[in-house]
């Protein structure tokens, strides 16, 4: 039998969360395993913009997490490649006239946030994990069991046979964490009875760096903006709708789809000329009642998922990742186990009110805006209009969408 291999900390996942979390913790004396289900992507990425080059998913990131990126030391290799600063955003709402934009001068910053394809994040971060001594990359091998076998001493079980220990047990592994479920974490969850579909799309106009969202009695519609080529345009949309209207649209073809799809965002950015294939993503709310045990941690999508509609997730979840490794590296520089229970706490107690109030205003404007009585709808649109005439008001707001307070 293969013996039993030793580490300090072994992170499930090598997602965005994952490998950020490999990365922050490297160099400073702690063995890290990072095990990987799926194998390498090693595809050559390609650099001419096109509709099918394009990753359908992408992520709008906040400055604090381009800074978080640049502080791993994977930021580079993604401006290196290709990414879109986005400098406006304007939201409205279908039912009214409610219409407020937000502006980089009104932050003082040169852009507001960036559209970056997932693939590209999750690239240039697994580069610096196989650049790193201390990390040992398992990949195309799936965590099976874990077990606890003191107060701070983990098992893991791999499929194919091999067993690892290590101080503390990581969860990057995503919305459907095996950890979480195996390690008897209670959450709270419930449907939005949304899909969200995702496609690249070509638009006849400029996008102007501009995100545009625009709120429909069946669900918010977003269009985020990616580099144009050569006169193209090009945008990512996350259209999230009620579950019964989900089957009809995927069912269009692709004249008819962007049709509707240009209707929907009534012309902003001119016809829509072309699309990628949809693909639809069930969305749920869940939020984990606890993030810690002994010498195990929640993070990222594996300790809340949160409606994509302000596209928050990831950058929340790498704020999980930021605060998770200060804690294990103060404790480290004290003598302390990562897997400590106190010390895990600290990292609880930092960061689940910052997600549970992000995920509360989400829901409550994905229920503000299905509201179809006359009053409500009177009242967001009114209420749009208010805060964008209060500059302080709004300008708060937005630092905090921004992650910058
Ligand atoms: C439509 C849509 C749009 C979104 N847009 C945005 C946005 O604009 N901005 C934003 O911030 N967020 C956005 N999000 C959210 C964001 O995509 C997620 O928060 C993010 O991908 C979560 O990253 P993660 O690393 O936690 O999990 P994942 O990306 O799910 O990674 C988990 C990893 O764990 C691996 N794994 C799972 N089980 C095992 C196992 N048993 N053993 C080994 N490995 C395992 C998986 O293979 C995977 O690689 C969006 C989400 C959706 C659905």
């Amino acid at each position: 039998m293969a013996e039993t291999r030793q580490f300090d900390i072994a992170i499930v996942g090598a997602g965005i969360a994952g490998a950020s979390l490999a990365v922050a913790l490297s160099g400073e004396g702690l063995s890290i395993a990072l095990i990987e289900a799926q194998p390498l992507d090693t595809v050559t990425l390609p650099t001419d913009c096109s509709l099918q080059n394009f990753d359908p998913r992408v992520s709008a990131l906040t400055p604090r997490s381009r800074v978080l990126l640049e502080q791993l030391g994977a930021w580079q290799s993604i401006v290196d490649y290709r990414y879109c600063a986005y400098h406006h955003m304007t939201v409205w709402d279908a039912q009214g006239t409610g219409e407020i934009e937000f502006d980089r001068a009104e932050v003082k910053l040169p852009e507001l946030g960036h559209i970056v394809e997932n693939r590209v994040i999750t690239r240039a971060l697994l580069a610096r994990v196989q650049a790193a001594p201390d990390i040992s990359l398992l990949h195309s091998v799936a965590l099976s069991t874990c077990t606890r076998l003191s107060s701070s001493r983990m098992l893991l079980e791999l499929e194919g046979g091999g067993t690892l220990e290590a101080d503390l047990l990581v969860a990057a592994d995503g919305a459907l964490s095996r950890v979480r479920t195996m390690m008897a974490f209670e959450s709270r969850e419930w449907d939005y009875g949304h899909h969200a579909i995702v496609a690249t799309v070509e638009v006849a106009r400029s996008h102007e760096n501009t995100a545009w969202q625009r709120f429909l009695p069946t669900g918010p519609l977003a269009l985020l903006p990616l580099p144009s080529e050569d006169g193209r345009h090009y945008c990512s949309i996350v259209w999230s709708l009620q579950e019964h209207l989900v089957d009809d649209l995927l069912a269009l073809e692709d004249q008819p789809f962007c049709a509707a799809l240009e209707r929907a965002i009534e012309g902003r950015v001119g016809a829509v000329i072309g699309s990628t294939e949809r693909v639809a993503f069930p969305l749920r709310q869940r939020h984990a009642v606890d993030y810690v045990q002994p010498g195990v941690a929640l993070v990222a999508d594996a300790a809340h998922t949160i409606h994509p509609l302000a596209g928050q997730g990831i950058n929340l979840g790498l704020q999980d990742i930021a605060v998770l490794a200060e804690e294990i590296l103060a404790g480290h520089a004290r003598g302390v186990s990562s897997g400590q229970l106190e010390l895990l706490r600290r990292y609880q107690r930092r960061r689940k009110g910052d997600n549970l109030l992000m995920m509360t205003a989400m829901d409550s404007f994905k229920r503000l805006f299905e509201q179809q009585s006359l009053p409500l709808r009177w009242l967001r649109n009114a209420g749009m209009r208010v805060v964008g005439q209060i500059p302080p008001l709004k300008q708060q707001l937005l630092r905090h969408a921004m992650g910058l307070e």
